[in-house]
């Protein structure tokens, strides 16, 4: 112990490997991993969190440092903590350090601040109890507060319960406390209501009974079941069972807030048991979640992507809900796959992993051939409803009104005119995705990249999506001063007008990230939806997922032709995956639902066997063609990407990649795509270039990685570009 004094400290950043520190001087000094430590940096401090000690190190002791201040006593991070990131840092070949503190809230990153402590809730005083409100007619919101106040003499959340559902300010809130007729306090846990568990079909008992039986060490089961099957009720029962033992559950979904149901589900069965985490929350609230589950004081945790490096210390099972879902996977910094990290943390922990989903991966479906998954099946919907029809509009030769077609037209009419629900998808926002001069050609180019800005009309801009560049819309072509400025194409907005002219008695709601970024429009917006007061519904991905809207009938999917031919290998994998997540919407409750896609191409064989048989038929078609081009899962790939501001500098540096690293032994084994200018060559004023590296087999594919990552920074132009790898890559982009 005398001689192991030298702290080995990982820091966030791009640096990789340990700093070496000397323990700070003064007494009570615990020298346990996992514990943070403020450390002297430059001419600056930082904070750092020790990995391990040692006797040795490469730098003199002498001109070692010494540490300013140990930071907790008591580790953030478990021996089993630091090993899963260890093993995500290895795995993605990303610095360790920027890993580790990733996985803190941001709270946690830098020095502690003196911090106030809340308090959540509100009640009346005496005087506000003993208040008539009506003297507050004058200032009803005030007034508002008081009645609400008044029925809940317990208190109620200050944020959340109040100021959102209430619509006030802050200095309402205040003025009320300033007449001392609220105060501040600590509100009691929420007690239980109770929203009874369903008898569960003999499909869905048989997943229970399945993952029931072995809840003690590692499987990993890939919960195959259509939308509305009742795979919420399988994770509820299960997570009631591990409750029961005493152990913690962990529950990641793709977006909280696309998802309020799961959610509401969880909170109504299990109380204060469940505690959320997203990116939506306040720093101080997702420190306070993280601590909750580290001390084990709450044991559900439902979270999105990053909530997967939570530690929980009695962690019983993990569930990963759509775990086909893009938004898995991270695309900048660190890169990597929260449902893949979960399987080993399940298997580092000796726990089972459900993957839920209704279009299972490729991925996870060749897991399954290679028996490293156990699929269980869920084949019908739960309850009453039955599935939806599928039927394909063919649009090559038909008229189209601002991209609807007349059949879908009519179709509309009518489940409109039967009281029933409609509900249009379009997967792009704003108004068009270009606008053309029709005299010059002229198109709505973005200055900064290899894309158009697409117009938003109701703002009066033209927006680039890739990069975020804005300008004011033209009045007249800015090449050739004609005011003859044309749309190309439709986003939701237009879409929005067009039903508009064509159903004008019916209320209307569109759902996209415009309409929607007014913190609690969305939820006020679906809630409408739900009430069945709104019939008629445009929307982009954002009403894909996880909804459940009884009334809806018809299902219009307005295009997504590009699926079927898109750059990107997974493009019809992904086109598939929307197309049911987005039918999965229709009929949920007694009446049966259908769903129309229009399409340029009616007789593609992808699209023909994922209407007329599923997705189990589709997957297998894709998968036939992924095996004979030996593509993901055949294969195994990792993306290095360059990017500067000199056009030639990206390619130049992969090529200096290739060629100082040829010699890396496993090279052999591997193939190399490129260097090739990235899809997007330029985006936001930088040129982007790609080296695809692949494998059939994982372990050279790393092998080779592990080494190649030591000799990149030395390269020539290493500093002249900003470069990254993606182990198992996403997207192309
Ligand atoms: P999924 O998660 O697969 O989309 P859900 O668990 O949300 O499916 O179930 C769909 C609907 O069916 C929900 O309204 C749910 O309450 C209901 N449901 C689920 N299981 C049962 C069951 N065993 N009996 C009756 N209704 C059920
Ligand atoms: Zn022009
Ligand atoms: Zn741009």
């Amino acid at each position: 112990m005398e001689s192991d004094t030298i702290l080995k400290i990982a820091l966030a950043g791009p640096l990789r490997g340990y700093f070496d520190y000397l323990p700070p001087e003064h007494d009570g000094i615990t020298l346990t991993p996992g514990c943070r430590f403020e450390i002297p940096f430059g001419r600056s401090s930082r904070v750092g969190i020790l990995i391990s000690t040692s006797s040795k190190s490469s730098v003199p002791t002498s001109k070692l440092k010494r540490a300013l201040s140990q930071l907790d006593h008591t580790p953030l991070l478990q021996p089993s903590d630091l090993r899963l990131l260890k093993w995500a840092a290895d795995y993605y070949e990303h610095p360790l350090g920027d890993v580790i503190f990733h996985a803190l809230p941001l709270n946690l990153r830098k020095k502690p601040t003196a911090t106030k402590t809340s308090q959540p809730g509100l009640r009346l005083t005496q005087a506000g109890e003993a208040l008539d409100p009506d003297t507050l007619s004058r200032a009803p919101k005030q007034r508002s507060v008081i009645v609400a106040l008044q029925q809940h003499p317990q208190g109620l959340l200050a944020k959340r319960r109040l100021m959102q559902n209430h619509e006030l300010s802050p200095a309402v809130l205040r003025s009320l406390l300033d007449k001392g007729l609220i105060t501040p306090c600590e509100l009691p846990p929420q007690p239980l209501t109770s929203d009874a568990a369903h008898q569960l079909n003999p499909q869905q008992q048989l997943a229970v009974d399945t993952v029931r039986k072995e809840l003690d060490g590692f499987q990993a089961y890939l919960l195959n079941g259509v939308t509305g099957s009742g795979k919420t009720e399988v994770y509820l029962h299960l997570v009631a069972d591990v409750l029961a033992q005493e152990r913690q559950a962990l529950i990641l979904v793709p977006e909280i807030g696309l998802t309020p149901q799961l959610l509401q589900r969880f909170q109504q069965r299990m109380g204060h048991e469940v505690a959320v985490l997203h990116s939506g929350l306040a720093d101080g609230e997702r420190e306070k979640v993280w601590h909750a589950m580290r001390q084990m004081r709450q044991r559900v945790l439902i979270g999105t992507r990053s909530a997967v490096f939570t530690p929980m210390p009695n962690l019983g099972l993990i569930i990963v809900d759509e775990e086909h879902d893009l938004s898995y996977k991270q695309q900048e910094g660190f890169r990597y796959h929260a449902r893949d990290i979960s399987l080993v943390r399940a298997q580092q922990t000796g726990c089972p992993v459900v993957l839920g989903s209704a279009t299972p991966s490729l991925e996870s479906l060749r897991n399954v051939q290679e028996s490293r998954y156990r699929q269980l099946d869920l084949p019908k919907r739960a309850a009453n409803a039955s599935m939806p029809s599928l039927s394909l509009i063919d649009i090559r030769n038909g008229h189209l009104k601002g991209g609807l077609s007349p059949a879908l037209l009519k179709h509309l009419e009518q489940t409109l005119q039967t009281g029933e629900q409609a509900m249009l998808f379009l997967n792009r926002r704003g108004y068009a995705p270009m606008l053309t001069c029709h005299a010059c050609g002229w198109l709505t180019d973005c200055p900064r990249c290899d894309a158009r800005m697409t117009h938003h009309r109701q703002q009066r801009l033209l927006w680039c999506h890739h990069c975020g560049h804005q300008q004011k819309e033209p009045a007249v072509c800015p090449s050739c001063g004609s005011p003859d400025l044309v749309p190309v194409g439709q986003g939701t907005e237009r879409v929005e007008e067009v039903l508009q002219q064509h159903f004008p008695n019916y209320p209307l709601a569109r759902i996209d990230r415009d309409s929607t970024s007014r913190k609690g429009s969305l939820e006020k917006l679906l809630k409408q939806v739900h009430s069945g007061s709104i019939p008629l519904l445009i929307g982009t991905q954002m009403i894909a997922k996880g909804h459940h809207f009884p009334a809806v009938t018809l299902v219009a999917i307005l295009d997504v032709d590009q699926g079927l031919f898109g750059a990107d290998f997974r493009a019809s994998e992904r086109m598939a995956q929307l197309i049911l997540q987005v039918a999965g919407r229709a009929g949920r409750a007694e009446r049966p639902g259908r769903v129309m896609i229009q399409t340029r191409h009616p007789d593609h064989p992808l699209m023909q066997l994922l209407t007329q048989q599923g997705y189990a038929a589709f997957a297998e078609l894709a998968m036939q063609e992924r095996q004979m081009a030996m593509l993901p899962p055949y294969a195994h790939q990792a993306l290095i990407r360059a990017e500067a501001n000199r056009t030639d500098y990206p390619e130049l540096f992969l090529k200096q990649l290739l060629e100082g690293c040829q010699h890396i032994q496993y090279a052999a084994a591997l193939e190399f795509w490129g260097p090739v200018p990235a899809p997007m060559e330029r985006r936001a004023g930088r040129t982007r270039a790609h080296l695809l590296i692949q494998s059939n087999q994982r372990l050279p594919l790393h092998r080779w990685l592990s080494q190649a990552i030591e000799i990149f920074p030395t390269l020539p132009h290493a500093r002249k570009v900003r470069w990254s790898v993606d182990v198992d890559p996403q997207e192309m982009l």
